[in-house]
């Protein structure tokens, strides 16, 4: 179902992008925040290692966490409703749905 590692930093490895869990559940964009959090990484570990200040490496999990936590725990909620709903009745029906995204055969359909 996706989410966020427990650990984005684990001793001295920092996870960012796909690897950290950054990805969205439902969407599955995970290109800007590979970007943001890649980039906020190498600047810990710059920082760690330049200033001696291990520290940077805590600030990195707490900033990613501020960022993203939210909005990933609540879609890899909604990606398990949605994982319960796909074969109601209602869902079924919602022929707009389908015929609008990419996903679904009657995307194709005349
Ligand atoms: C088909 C598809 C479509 C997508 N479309 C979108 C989109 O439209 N918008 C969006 O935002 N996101 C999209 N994504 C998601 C997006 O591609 C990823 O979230 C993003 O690339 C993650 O970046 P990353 O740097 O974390 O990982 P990656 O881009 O996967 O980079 C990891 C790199 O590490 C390398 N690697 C792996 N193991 C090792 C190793 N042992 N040693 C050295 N190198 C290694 C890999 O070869 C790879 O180059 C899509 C993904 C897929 C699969």
């Amino acid at each position: 179902m996706g989410g966020l590692r427990e650990q984005l930093v684990l001793r001295n490895i920092l996870f960012v992008g796909d690897a950290a869990g950054l990805t969205h559940p439902i969407t599955g964009a995970g290109i800007p925040a590979a970007v943001i959090s890649g980039e906020r990484a190498g600047q810990a570990a710059a920082i760690c290692l330049q200033q001696g200040k291990p520290s940077a490496l805590d600030d990195y999990e707490e900033d990613m966490r501020d960022q993203f936590e939210v909005a990933i725990n609540r879609a890899v909620e909604r990606r398990r409703w949605m994982a319960q709903q796909w074969n109601t009745e209602p869902a079924q029906q919602d022929g707009m749905h389908k015929r609008g995204w990419v996903a679904f055969p009657d995307y194709f359909a005349p």
